[in-house]
C-alpha cells in the first residue's frame, strides 16, 4: 500500500532488523552455524516443537520448504529469518576459494559481525583479514568460539589471543562448563545460571537445554563448575563485563562458547544478537550528513552477481536498504545518472515463493534482476537526491597483466574491462609504460581474475590471456615518489583507474623495505583494508 507507510512504521520496522555477517576462516563452521541459526529460527517459530529427524543434510534441502512456510528468504547473498519479533538478515561472506573483494564489500552492508573461531585454532588468517575490514569501519563484533565439543585451547588463552591480535577487549557473556572436548553447558554471566546442553536423540539438530541454578550445577558438575566459577571470578576482577556503549563503539567484543554442529550455544547467540546487536543506523551521505532511517527510500549496491550462463545472462544487483520503505515495483532514482530506475524485476527473483521482498525496510537486502545499469557502490533513492559514499577499494595482493588474444577485438576488450571495473569485479591499473592494451588487473583473491576472464569471454566475446606479475605488496604513493621509484627493479608504480590513486607495487615486503632504506622519504602509505 504505497503512501500508507508512516515514518513511525519505518522506524519501528528498522528497529526490528538485525543485519549481520559471519566472519571466519574456512572450516571454522560458518555453514554449520548458518544452518543452526536458520533451524533455530524455525524451531522457535513452531513454539519449541522439534519435528522429525532433521539431520544436517536435510536442513539445507528443507530451506525451500521453510521459505514457503515461514517467509524465510534465501539467496546466495542473504538468509532472512524471523526470531522472536525480529527480522534477522544474515549476509553471506563467501569465504573459500572465491574469497575476494566481494567478501569484503558484504561487510559494508552489515550493522554487526559475528567472528566465528574454531576452539582449537583460535584466530586464523582469513578471520583476521575480514576483521580488519570491520575494524576500519568500526563495525561491532560478537565472538562465537565454536567446536567446544572437541579438544581445543584454554578459554582464557583464547581470550588473550583475541585481545592481543584484534585489540578488542573480550567481554564474555557465557562461559563454558567443562574444557573443550568435555562440554556440559555454559554459565550465563548475567544471571549466574547454567544452561546444560544435551544432544537430541535420533539425530535431530536442535539441542535440549536444561537450566540449572548454581547449587544444582555445582552438584552435577563439581570440578568443572568449580573451575568455570574460578575463571569467571578472574574475569570479573579484571572488569571484563559487557558494556553496551563500548561494544557499539567496537572497542569490546562479547564472547560466547558453543558447538554449532550440536546446536549448543546457538540460541544464546541469537539472544545476544537480538538484545545487543545494533539496529540499522542513519547512514552518512557523501557530505557526511546522516540520512535518517525513516527518510524516503534509499540504499546502495554492495554486490553484483553476474550469471555466467550464456543463455541466461542475468545480472543481479544486491541493494542494502538504508532508509525508508521499499515496495516491489516502485520506481526510484539512480543517483549516478539521475535516471529513473524501475524495480519491477525484483519480483523475478524474489516473487512467488519469496513474498517477504514485496516490501522491505532499512537493514534488508533486495536483489534487483537485470540491473545492468547499476555499478558497485551506486545509490538508489526515492524523493530528494542523496548519494552515499563510494564503497572502499581494498588492498590488492594479486596482480596480472591482461591482454586480448586477438588485437582486432580491442574495442570490445576495452569496453569489457571498463564494465568489470565499474562492477568492482577487479581493480584496473594502468601506466604509460604498459599502455592501454595491457592493463594490470589487481585483486584481493585470485578467483577474481578467473571471473574477469570468463566474463570477457562470455559477455564481450573476447579471448584474453593473463600474465601473472610477481608483486605481492601495494602501497599508496605520490608523483614525487613515483619519479624516484622509476627504474627500480622489483617495483612499479601504476594508477588505479577507479579513483586515480597511485599504487606502488613491490615483489615483497622485504624488497620494499630495502628500497625505502636506500631512498629515505619515499611516500609509501599502507592502504587500509577499507580505505
Ligand atoms: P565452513 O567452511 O566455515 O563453512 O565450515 P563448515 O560449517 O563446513 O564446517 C567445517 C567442518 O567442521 C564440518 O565437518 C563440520 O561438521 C565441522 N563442525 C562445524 N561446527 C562444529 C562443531 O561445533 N563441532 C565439531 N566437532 N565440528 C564442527
Amino acid at each position: 500500500m504505497p503512501g500508507v507507510a508512516t515514518t513511525s512504521l519505518v522506524a519501528a520496522e528498522a528497529a526490528r532488523r538485525r543485519t549481520f555477517a559471519v566472519i571466519s576462516h574456512p572450516d571454522a563452521g560458518k555453514s554449520t552455524i548458518t544452518e543452526a541459526l536458520a533451524l533455530h529460527a524455525q524451531v522457535i517459530g513452531e513454539a519449541g516443537a522439534v519435528h522429525g529427524k532433521t539431520g544436517r543434510k536435510g536442513v539445507v534441502s528443507d530451506w525451500m520448504a521453510m521459505e514457503q512456510q515461514r517467509g524465510i528468504s534465501i539467496t546466495s547473498a542473504v538468509l532472512q529469518f524471523a526470531y522472536r519479533d525480529l527480522v534477522v538478515n544474515l549476509l553471506d561472506t563467501p569465504g573459500h576459494a572465491d574469497f575476494s573483494e566481494d567478501t569484503y564489500r558484504v561487510l559494508t552492508a552489515v550493522d554487526c559481525a559475528v567472528m566465528l573461531l574454531d576452539a582449537a585454532r583460535g584466530l586464523e588468517p582469513q578471520t583476521l583479514k575480514l576483521f580488519e575490514v570491520c575494524r576500519a569501519r568500526r563495525t561491532p563484533v560478537i565472538t562465537f568460539i565454536n567446536k567446544w565439543d572437541r579438544p581445543g585451547r584454554e578459554p582464557l588463552a583464547l581470550l588473550d589471543e583475541i585481545e592481543e591480535r584484534t585489540n578488542l577487549r573480550p567481554t564474555p557473556i557465557t562461559w563454558p562448563v567443562g574444557i573443550a572436548g568435555h562440554f556440559h553447558g555454559v554459565v550465563d554471566r548475567r544471571t549466574g545460571e547454567m544452561t546444560a546442553f544435551h544432544r537430541t536423540p535420533g539425530g535431530a539438530t536442535a539441542a535440549i537445554e536444561e537450566h540449572l541454578a548454581p547449587a544444582e550445577a555445582a552438584h552435577r558438575h563439581g570440578e568443572d563448575w568449580h573451575r568455570a566459577t574460578e575463571e569467571l571470578d578472574l574475569l570479573t576482577l579484571t572488569g571484563a563485563g559487557h558494556d553496551q556503549d563500548a561494544f557499539a563503539a567496537a572497542t569490546t567484543t562479547p564472547v560466547l562458547f558453543g558447538a554449532a554442529v550440536a546446536n549448543f550455544g546457538v540460541r544464546q547467540l541469537l539472544d545476544v544478537l537480538a538484545t545487543h546487536a545494533p539496529t540499522p543506523q542513519p547512514r552518512p551521505d557523501t557530505s557526511g550528513t546522516p540520512r535518517s532511517v525513516d527518510a524516503p527510500f534509499a540504499g546502495f549496491v554492495f554486490k553484483i552477481q553476474a550469471n555466467m550462463n550464456k543463455a541466461h545472462r542475468d545480472q543481479v544487483a544486491f541493494v542494502r536498504i538504508c532508509s525508508g520503505r521499499f515496495t516491489r515495483g516502485m520506481t526510484v532514482t539512480h543517483a549516478t545518472t539521475g535516471r529513473p530506475f524501475a524495480t519491477k524485476y525484483a519480483q523475478q527473483m524474489f516473487g512467488a515463493d519469496r513474498e517477504t521482498i514485496d516490501e522491505a525496510y532499512p537493514g534488508d537486502v533486495i536483489g534487483l534482476v537485470n540491473a545492468t545499469a547499476l555499478s558497485i557502490g551506486d545509490t538508489l533513492h526515492d524523493g530528494p537526491p542523496v548519494t552515499f559514499p563510494p564503497l572502499p577499494s581494498f588492498v590488492p595482493e594479486h596482480f596480472a597483466v591482461l591482454r586480448a588474444a586477438d588485437t582486432s577485438t580491442f574495442k570490445r576488450f576495452r569496453r569489457g574491462v571498463e564494465q568489470l571495473d565499474a562492477e568492482g569485479v577487479v581493480q584496473v591499473l594502468r601506466s604509460d609504460r604498459r599502455g592501454d592494451q595491457a592493463p594490470v588487473l589487481a585483486a584481493v583473491g585470485p578467483m577474481q581474475f578467473e571471473v574477469a576472464v570468463a566474463r570477457l569471454d562470455a559477455e564481450f566475446n573476447v579471448t584474453t590471456h593473463l600474465e601473472h606479475l610477481p608483486y605481492q605488496v601495494a602501497r599508496r604513493t605520490d608523483p614525487a615518489s613515483e619519479e624516484r621509484l622509476r627504474g627500480q627493479p622489483d617495483a612499479e608504480v601504476l594508477t588505479r583507474v577507479r579513483d586515480g590513486v597511485l599504487l606502488a607495487l613491490f615483489t615483497s615486503g622485504w624488497r620494499m623495505g630495502s628500497i625505502a632504506d636506500r631512498q629515505p622519504g619515499l611516500t609509501l602509505d599502507p592502504l587500509l583494508p577499507a580505505g
